[in-house]
């Protein structure tokens, strides 16, 4: 699989981290990556990751990386490494409160809009700075801000794609100097898939979530 260690060696230029995508895709292809030596894995539904958590070496980080409802939190909440797609205070609160029954801090990142066609996900630009102000006051100790995540528009524009992720990196940048985050905590920018890693380690990206790449293309998208 030379795809990999090419990917690695883009990440290891840029400093980055590669998380492997593997929704869809069995368990034995998960463990073949593995013993190769990836151990972040990504998923994007709470079943099915906690379907290959059980099955799976226990020194894997699992980060859910897809649309995480608050109803479901509990189901990972004692596991779970990183949950890359939080977009609301209500889901925030849910994982702090899940959290804190294990005894454990989990870390996530806020999604942001950054795409410009209308997707149903992630935080508008223009409401981050009010969105942390409200999270800083409810003092929720059982979570900690790792960074920010975005998607680009589904898009063959390689110059939409990168004004979309300047956009992110520029967010992130903004936010390092105020006090609405833990500066020592916020550290990620959670951006690129197998068709715009590239761009996105070039424009700040610290995580790309690279699938399709690594595991061949999937039988339905999503
Ligand atoms: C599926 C998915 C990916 C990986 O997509 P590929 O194009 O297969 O690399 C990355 N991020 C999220 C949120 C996903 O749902």
């Amino acid at each position: 699989m030379e795809i990999y260690t090419d990917i690695l060696a883009s990440c290891r230029e840029s400093n980055a981290k590669l998380v492997a995508v593997s929704k869809t895709k069995p368990a034995e292809q998960i463990k073949a990556l593995y013993d190769k030596g990836q151990r972040v894995f990504g998923e994007n539904k709470v079943q099915e990751l906690v379907e290959k958590q059980a099955l799976l070496p226990n020194d894997i980080n699992w980060h859910l990386i897809g649309h995480l409802q608050s109803n479901k939190v509990k189901y990972i909440a004692s596991f779970v490494d990183l949950i890359h797609a939080v977009d609301s205070i209500k889901l925030l609160k849910e994982i702090n409160k899940q959290a804190k029954k294990y005894d454990r801090t989990i870390d996530v990142l806020l999604q942001i809009k950054i795409a410009e066609e209308d997707s149903k996900f992630g935080i508008d630009p223009k409401e981050l700075n009010t969105f942390l102000d409200e999270i800083q006051q409810l003092s929720l100790d059982n979570i900690r801000i790792k960074g920010l995540m975005g998607m680009a528009t589904f898009t063959d524009d390689q110059a939409q794609v990168e004004t979309e992720f300047k956009l992110l990196k520029r967010l992130f940048d903004q936010l390092k100097n105020t006090d609405l985050i833990d500066m020592d905590a916020f550290t990620e920018i959670s951006m690129g898939m197998s068709g715009d890693y590239k761009l996105a380690l070039e424009t700040g990206s610290t995580m790309i979530r690279i699938g399709s790449l690594l595991f061949g293309s999937r039988d339905y998208p999503k």
